[in-house]
């Protein structure tokens, strides 16, 4: 039965998500957010003209956002503009030789080919594959939750071990498809966006690569954010309140059950049910009181974090394509100082976004608005790391790569810039060490092994967002508001 009123900590994407469910089930809802304005990790800067989306910037996995705004009852094309990219990201390497990814199969076979003869065939059976475990495991691991032990471990199940390859390195596996080392960087590196290392990361994640060229990389009109505000819009429209600048500071539990919230400004609300979308690991550390369960998940792997540089400049760059990445050669090393040093790699592979070319409001007319993100270490438990320091190595290292693209001129035009490091992530969302993709997406942290949705000892208290089932990234969060709030609409 749906609970007759709903507390909901935090309005990231999966908290709205699931908000908007519960209204739709009859409950009455109230999000109490820390921030100014909803959206969590999916956030906006806007400075002299120039607009800047802080956290994502692709907008991925398009058949999951037009799945989960029909089952909230609207249609995703009436509510956002969304553009196609194609090519999707342009690949740089250090020699800045480039890889354009696009649906375009002729220009793919042309390019493929210059960098290794015969691979345009590798690459055919390596995105038929990422078909495969994209359908698969959308359908049997992401889109459901488990609630027993039972569900996961059925026979049912075991085909999965061979069918989507869940323990299978990514990496490893690329050689099945490509001998040149680029290409298999090539067609692994979104794992980053899981957090993880292809050295980790299962096979499984080739359905990402899939489904970047098979159902495309896309750009709502104003930016990423415009989700966000669409998501909070419609929750308002369906009557869940909001309420902005209130820090959560403790969840009452008594007797089995959570009674309701002690909000910033000693203020108690009270309800039948709470829902915890902040970072699952931040709540058991520092909202509820089992501390041996928080050690525990202290104790858990955490997906890498990132230094970002948003930068309002005084001039246009016309040729910069939309999406770069810059591939560094030393892949394998790169991963190891992010993950086992958590550092930042000497020649980092990074990634620079410039929403203008995309949509020409987000710049100022004659000038232009770059984001450049760095994939770094997580926060380490004694606070050693000096983040001014790898912040200014980061800085060059951007610098140094759009050398590569002949803009040598960048930090004279830069009007001013605004940087994000692990500290940041940390402190405006509550992202524990920082990491901004919540609890790693290992083997072992992931479908009934990930945190579920609903606590384990006090039966009205639940949870949505990266750090619980089913993971990280926008689409995913929207999957995982529905399936916490169906789980409560059922269990309660
Ligand atoms: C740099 C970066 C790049 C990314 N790139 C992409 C991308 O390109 N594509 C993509 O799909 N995904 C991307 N992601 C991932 C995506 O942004 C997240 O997975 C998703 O937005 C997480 O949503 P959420 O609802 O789980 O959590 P959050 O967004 O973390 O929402 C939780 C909310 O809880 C609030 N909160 C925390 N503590 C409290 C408290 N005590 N009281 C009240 N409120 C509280 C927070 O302020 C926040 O608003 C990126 C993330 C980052 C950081």
């Amino acid at each position: 039965m749906r609970p007759a009123s709903t507390l909901v900590i935090g309005a990231g994407l999966a908290g709205m998500a699931a908000a908007i469910h519960l209204r739709n089930s009859g409950s009455k809802v109230t999000i109490v957010e820390k921030n100014a304005a909803p959206g969590g990790r999916c956030d906006r800067v806007s400075q002299g003209g120039h607009v800047f989306d802080v956290g994502p910037t692709l907008f991925v996995m398009p058949l999951t956002y037009q799945a989960e705004f029909a089952s909230m009852g609207v249609d995703l094309r009436d509510r956002l503009d969304l553009r196609r990219v194609d090519p999707t990201y342009t690949l740089v390497f250090d020699d800045g030789s480039q890889l354009a990814l696009t649906s375009d199969l002729e220009r793919m076979h042309l390019q493929l080919e210059v960098i290794e003869p015969g691979s345009f065939g590798g690459f055919l059976r390596y995105i038929e594959e990422g078909h495969r475990h994209y359908h698969i495991a959308m359908q049997r691991l992401v889109n459901r939750d488990f609630r027993t032990a039972f569900q996961f471990f059925s026979l049912g199940n075991l085909p999965l071990v061979h069918s989507i390859k869940p323990l299978v390195p990514h990496y490893r596996h690329m050689s099945a498809f490509f001998k040149n080392p680029r290409l298999r960087a090539a067609f692994s590196f979104q794992d980053v966006y899981m957090g993880l290392s292809p050295f980790m990361a299962p096979s499984t994640f080739s359905m990402m690569p899939y489904s970047e060229l098979a159902h495309g990389v896309w750009y709502p009109a104003g930016g990423m954010y415009r989700v966000a505000e669409t998501l909070a819009d419609l929750a308002s429209q369906r009557g869940v309140e909001f309420i902005y600048n209130k820090t959560v500071e403790r969840i009452d539990v008594r007797n089995g059950c959570a009674r309701g919230l002690h909000i910033e400004g000693d203020r108690f609300l009270e309800a039948d049910a709470v829902l915890a979308n902040a970072d699952l690991p931040y709540i058991y550390k520092d909202l509820l009181p089992d501390k041996a369960r928080a050690e525990k998940l202290l104790q858990k792997r955490y997906s890498c974090s990132v230094v970002s540089f948003l930068w309002g400049l005084d001039r246009p760059y016309p040729g910069l394509p939309p999406h770069t990445l810059f591939l560094a050669d030393d892949y394998r090393q790169n991963f190891e100082s992010i993950i086992d040093d958590l550092d930042v790699p000497e020649n980092p592979s990074l990634y620079v976004h410039a929403p203008a070319r995309l949509d020409p409001s987000m710049a100022p007319a004659g000038q232009d608005t770059l984001i450049a993100i760095v994939p770094v270490g997580h926060l380490d438990e004694e606070g050693n790391q000096d983040w001014e320091e790898r912040q200014d190595r980061a800085r060059l290292a951007v610098f140094r790569r759009l050398n590569l693209l002949g803009i040598t001129d960048l930090p004279a035009h830069i009007k001013f810039e605004i940087s994000f490091t692990p500290l940041f992530w940390r402190n405006r969302y509550n992202l524990v060490k920082g990491a901004t993709h919540g609890l790693s997406h290992n083997l072992t942290q992931l479908g009934y092994f990930r945190p579920h949705n609903r606590h384990p000892v006090y039966k009205n208290l639940f949870f949505t967002g990266a750090s619980t089932h089913p993971g990280t990234g926008m689409p995913t969060a929207l999957i995982s508001g529905r399936l916490a709030a169906t789980r409560m609409v059922d269990e309660l």
